[in-house]
């Protein structure tokens, strides 16, 4: 640019002679991407998990939000939607999964057990929570949730991930987690 120039008036410029310019900063085109295909991994391990399935099935179908794709590995997901009870024996295995995942990696809380270890959470083989393994992003509470809370959840991350910087910006473990508390 020359010293009297701005990127807006360049830009007010090209458009005003019929040349159309979007401008936008790479962490908004980077997210917008990331929040529309997010895959998570096949991870349920009780009655949340019907709830979390039904959320896939044509009903409600999360397809519609860039959800459709659930991965067995760990390695090809960005997400661990955590549909149920964790034990302690479970919990390293959790951790080992959630650690094989690449970076940028979210977690969905499904449910008051995984919350808090829902109506066990004083049994001595049960996790209080995998807040205490994991970084969460997003609780679902509920006994189970319903599939539209669920839903809600997910766009809740997605919400989360469009104001992520990733490009010189702030580490995302800073951000605090979202609690789904009103459901539309
Ligand atoms: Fe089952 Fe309720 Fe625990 Fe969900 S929160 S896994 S429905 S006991």
């Amino acid at each position: 640019f020359k010293d009297n120039e701005s990127l807006e008036g360049l830009v007010k410029e090209l458009n005003d002679n019929g040349v159309n310019v979007i401008t936008g900063s790479l962490d908004q085109l980077v997210n917008w991407g990331r929040s529309n295909s997010l895959w998570s991994l096949t991870f349920a391990t009780s009655c949340c998990g019907i709830e979390f399935m039904a959320v896939g099935c044509a009903r409600y179908d999360f397809a519609r939000f860039g959800f459709e794709v659930c991965r067995n590995s760990p390695r090809q997901a960005d997400l661990i939607m955590c549909a149920g009870t964790i034990t302690h024996k479970m919990a390293p295995v959790f951790k080992r999964l959630y650690d094989q995942m690449a970076e940028p990696k979210y977690v969905v809380a499904v449910g008051g057990c995984a919350i808090s270890g829902g109506p066990f959470k004083s049994s001595y083989h049960v996790v209080k929570g995998i807040g205490e393994i994991v970084p969460v992003d997003v609780y679902v509470p509920g006994c189970p949730p319903r599939p539209e809370a669920i839903l809600y959840g997910m766009m809740q991350l997605q919400r989360k991930i469009k104001v992520q910087k990733f490009f010189g910006g702030a580490n995302r473990k800073e951000k605090k987690p979202i609690v789904v508390t009103d459901v539309p």
